[in-house]
């Protein structure tokens, strides 16, 4: 039996004043909406007790597993304004499908991706005075999460579960525009490692990924390059973004998907628009050698991140204990090309030829 989110409206919503204050200078994951996606699975009931309900806390029993065992998935994703002020989900199944992946791979029950699209829906349409005008790159950022919600210290899996969603306006990931941001390359630290939770979307990668990230910001680096954590010879992808390299023949090249990489919508969509755009998408390994030694040589031209939150963001050097190696200062053509080319798909700009979005209002 499908799931179908009645709505409880919240009786006290914010007011139109606080919400357009909040608009006008979203921040990022500061602000959150009048309303929430709730939903309860037991092993013996299935899923229950879906609804859209007015925002607030869970009251938890000191106990809850999650709290002890990390027990815990999420998604990330975007409701886009267009300019005629319907409202848009980029790809939804694709983060459903990778929603009971990621639940498969941490022993928590598989949402169907109709209930899951479903929920995301309901909930952007409570909430749709939230959503952002089409202007300066803001949208409406989504957090689907599952996690055990079964009151015992046991190592098992849970035999109760709580699905929600919550919703947060946004503004662009980084304040101050699209600007090349450095990249630490650790050598102490793996997020992953083969047969562990890479490919999965779980809280407790990014736990792991903390650290790293604060080494490097002691090299005044904002964001962290992994590794393959045996043989140290595969470029991996950032804590919460996948890495893409631009070389001067016209390739744009990316780490294969080995099991220890988060499957990126982003990464997908712009190995799916590369051709388009006159480049030509590689999927294999990466030594760190040929990264370093490509940006030495002038083969690599440009390097970039993506992910849903901050798009793509193009990288101005690679920093490790071994040294630093600085791509050149040419403005990033293709990774601004790839960037506004996704933005376009996302914000309505031009036609949609791969059925990309789905309107939700
Ligand atoms: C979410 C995430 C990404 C980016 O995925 P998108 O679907 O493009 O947002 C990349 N790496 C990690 C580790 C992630 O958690």
């Amino acid at each position: 039996m499908s799931l179908s989110f009645p709505l409880h409206a919240n009786p006290t919503p914010a007011g139109d004043a606080d919400v357009a204050r909040v608009l006008a200078d979203p921040g990022f994951g500061d602000h959150f909406t009048d309303h929430m996606v709730v939903a309860t699975w037991t092993s013996d009931g299935g899923w229950q007790g879906d609804a859209v309900q007015p925002y607030g806390p869970f009251l938890m029993d000191p106990a809850t597993a999650v709290l002890h065992y990390a027990q815990e998935i999420f998604e990330g994703m975007k409701a886009y304004r267009h300019a005629d002020g319907s409202i848009h989900l980029f790809r939804p199944e694709a983060n459903a499908r990778r929603f009971q992946t990621s639940a498969a791979r941490l022993m928590l029950p598989e949402l169907p991706t109709e209930d899951f699209i479903r929920a995301v829906a309901a909930l952007v349409a409570a909430d749709s005075r939230w959503v952002p005008e089409a202007t300066g790159e803001r949208s409406l950022y989504i957090r689907p999460f599952l996690f055990a919600s079964e009151v015992f210290l046991g190592v098992r899996a849970a035999q109760r579960v709580t699905f929600s969603v919550i919703a947060s306006p946004a503004g662009p990931y980084f304040t101050g525009g699209v600007k090349p941001v450095d990249i630490w390359v650790t050598d102490t630290y793996a997020r992953a490692g083969i047969g562990g939770t890479g490919s999965a979307k779980c809280g407790g990668n990014y736990a792991a990924s903390l650290i790293a990230q604060y080494e490097g910001y002691e090299h005044g680096c904002s964001q962290v390059l992994f590794i393959e954590a045996a043989d140290k010879d595969r470029v991996e992808e950032l804590g919460g973004m996948n890495v893409f390299l631009v070389t001067s023949d016209g390739r744009l090249v990316t780490p294969a998907l080995t099991g220890t990489i988060l499957e990126g919508i982003t990464r997908d969509s712009i190995l799916t628009v590369a051709g388009e755009l006159g480049l030509v998408p590689e999927e294999r390994r990466v030594t760190p050698e040929e990264l370093f030694d490509g940006i030495a040589d002038g083969s690599t031209v440009e390097a970039f991140s993506c992910g849903t939150a901050a798009v793509v963001t193009p990288i101005g050097a690679f920093k490790s204990t071994r040294g630093e190696w600085r791509l050149p200062e040419n403005g990033s053509p293709q990774t601004i090309g790839i960037r506004n080319a996704i933005l376009d798909i996302q914000y309505g700009r031009v036609p949609d030829t791969h059925g990309w979005l789905q309107r939700v209002v």
